[in-house]
């Protein structure tokens, strides 16, 4: 168990499990700092409480730094299924590392079952709640949940994909009030192949992206004709599957 965690926060998710616990205190007394260093009076009636409610806050803000995420990715037994399982517009409510500004949007999750093992729905809620619920990047939270999905439950495919606001972008710097970014990490076999992607795109857009299944004919075409050997198609391959919904590198 311990190598196992130890491989996850190296290679993988983002944080270790053993996290101290919230120094509620040390929190409430940077909040009066706060307070001060902007040219307030923290001791006004207005504001006392303030620094207990604002640590308060982010301890559950950050609740999922002290819980395992792996913990969640537990297969139902009993239950078979073999088709693809999209779960989509899980709400979460995240925290960028970089400004300490929530940022809050939708994530949905698809994946592929090996062997008929499948998740309970609420699992993957919760999977992402607890990736969410810590200090992130939104690149790095797509990847995290689409990890441990796929070393946990070890399906066919993964896809995840996060469409969110950021606070520090809407309310702050360049101002786009209704800028959004879209991120997604794939895993498997939707890495591998472009059609299932694409009717996974599909369900979770609730639109059919053409330019997807153009791109996946072409292939085809390509791949019964001879015209590119197996090299150059796995290089097709390779920029179809990067080259989708904007993906970023985290
Ligand atoms: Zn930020």
């Amino acid at each position: 168990m311990a190598t196992k965690l130890t491989r996850q926060s190296d290679n993988h998710t983002s944080q270790q499990n053993e996290h101290p616990a919230v120094d509620l205190d040390l929190i409430a007394q940077g909040v009066r700092m706060i307070l001060e260093g902007l040219g307030e009076d923290p001791e006004r009636p207005g504001l006392q409480e303030t620094p207990r409610r604002v640590a308060e806050m982010y301890a559950e803000l950050t609740s999922g730094m002290r819980e395992d995420a792996a913990q969640h990715v537990v297969p139902l037994p009993g239950d078979k299924h073999d088709e693809m399982v999209i779960v989509k517009d899980i709400s979460i409510a995240s925290m960028c590392e970089h400004h300490l500004a929530p940022f809050v949007g939708k994530c949905h999750i698809a994946y592929i079952p090996r062997d008929g093992r499948i998740l309970g729905i609420s699992k993957l809620a919760r999977l992402a709640e607890t990736f969410s619920r810590r200090l992130q990047l939104q690149e790095r939270l797509t990847t995290d949940i689409a990890n441990t999905l796929f070393e946990g439950l070890k399906p066919i495919g993964v896809m995840v994909v996060i469409e969110a606001a950021h606070t520090c972008m809407t309310l702050r710097g360049v101002r786009k009030a209704d800028a959004k970014t879209v991120t997604s990490a794939v895993l498997g076999g939707f890495r591998t192949d472009p059609r299932t992607r694409a009717e996974a795109m599909a369900l979770i857009t609730g639109k059919e992206c053409r330019r997807a299944r153009w791109r996946t004919r072409r292939q085809l075409y390509r791949s019964t004709n001879g015209s590119a050997g197996i090299k150059g198609r796995r290089r097709e391959w390779q920029f179809l599957s990067t080259g989708f919904v904007g993906r970023r590198e985290g």
